[in-house]
């Protein structure tokens, strides 16, 4: 049997991970449990965006730990990349939106979180081959290079003495009196104290193996999304642009993501040639100077699918030990910092950071 810490949590995408760091920062003993390598499912195949696509047409329980989490994200990558040397690279390179619709709901949702936003638009829309409608320039809109956020992310919790326990999957648990004793992986049986569940997209699955009677499970589906990479020059895109459903997001080293597709496909993680085609072709479009530089990267990501893209963020109802973290659907990395600070403050009975009702199971 392991030797038992204050607070345990399986998972360690970045939910997982942020959630730790809210903990430590509290003064708590951590185990991670995770059953491949911390931080290699969604949270490493997303592109980073700091904001939500279009987040006016999406409920406002999205916005409201959006908004908490972008206003600190700087100074969380400055901290992190301070202590590990390990660069997130946050990077303020704006967002160019190029057809709006309903542009007078994106203007009042900007006014209302007091998000800078332009109508007129710079010059640089002439690079792109579209037709736009209503273009809409955000220049403080900002990137994390995820999959370096969440390895600056481990070091430091690594640093800090907080346990990993990888490759082991969490199968099931032993409960009593309504709390958790005992939760068994693949290879070992590890005692807790309190648990947290912040394991993405096979939240639903994983709270029914361990909870098959309970009448709280949160309905979490994966929902794959496909990327591509390509190798670019650094600065041949200065700037994030977005047109229609599809994105590119490029990197301080030149390398630039297509985003991406939304596949409704159960757990499988496979690429397909025809999503490969639809994303080569939507980029090389709308940026035809892609053309010039070799595609390096194809990958898929599960993401963890909720039906409005809302997250449960609650402590159990039935179960007095436990807590869960997770369904960010598209935003997990954008809404991190916040979920992981409302969790804490619920299991701590500190006052929420925000309003806690939406979150619930
Ligand atoms: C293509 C794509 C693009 C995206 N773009 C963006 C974006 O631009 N901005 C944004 O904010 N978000 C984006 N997202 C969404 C974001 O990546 C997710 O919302 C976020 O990663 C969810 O984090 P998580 O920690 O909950 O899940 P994950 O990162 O999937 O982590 C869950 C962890 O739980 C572990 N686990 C599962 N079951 C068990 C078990 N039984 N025992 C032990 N461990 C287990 C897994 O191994 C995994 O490491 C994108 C996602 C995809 C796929």
């Amino acid at each position: 049997m392991t030797q038992t810490t204050e607070i345990t949590i399986i998972g360690s995408g970045i939910i997982g991970l942020l959630t730790a760091r809210e903990f430590l920062q509290a003064g708590y003993s951590i185990t991670l449990i995770d059953k491949s390598l911390s931080g290699q499912e969604s949270s490493w195949a997303g592109g980073g965006i700091l904001l939500p696509l279009y987040p006016w047409r999406q409920e406002k329980a999205i916005s409201t730990l959006v908004i908490k989490s972008i206003s600190n994200y700087s100074t969380l990558s400055n901290e992190l990349y301070n202590s590990t040397q390990i660069n997130p690279e946050w990077y303020d390179c704006g967002l160019l939106i190029c057809k709006n619709p309903d542009i007078e709901l994106a203007t009042n949702w900007c006014t209302t979180y007091q998000i800078p936003f332009q109508e007129t638009i710079p010059s640089f829309i002439n690079n792109f081959n579209t037709k736009t409608k209503n273009p809409l320039w955000m220049p403080t809109i900002a990137q994390a290079r995820n999959p370096r956020l969440l390895k600056s992310l481990k070091v430091y919790l690594l640093n800090a003495g907080v346990k990993f326990i990888e490759n082991s999957e969490v199968i099931n648990c032993e409960l009593k009196n309504n709390n958790i004793n005992t939760l068994s992986t693949n290879k070992e049986k590890i005692k807790v104290n309190q648990l947290i569940i912040s394991t993405g997209a096979w939240t639903g699955k994983l709270a029914k193996q361990l909870l098959p009677t309970s009448l709280h499970s949160p309905e979490i589906h994966p929902v794959k999304g496909q990327m591509l990479l390509f190798n670019a020059n650094p600065d041949t895109l200065p700037h994030m642009v977005l047109d229609n459903d599809h994105y590119l997001i490029p990197r301080r080293d030149g390398k630039i993501l297509v985003g991406s597709s939304v596949e409704h496909s159960a757990f499988d993680k496979c690429t397909t040639k025809e999503t490969k085609e639809k994303l080569f072709t939507f980029a090389t479009e709308l940026f035809p100077i892609l053309k010039n530089f070799p595609l390096c990267n194809h990958w898929a990501g599960l993401r963890p699918g909720t039906k409005k893209g809302i997250p449960y963020i609650d402590k159990h109802p039935e179960i007095k030990n436990l807590a869960i973290n997770a369904g960010h659907f598209r935003n997990g990395l954008v809404m991190g910092p916040a979920s992981a600070q409302l969790i804490a403050d619920l299991i701590l009975d500190r006052t929420p950071c925000v309003d806690p009702a939406p979150y619930h199971l």
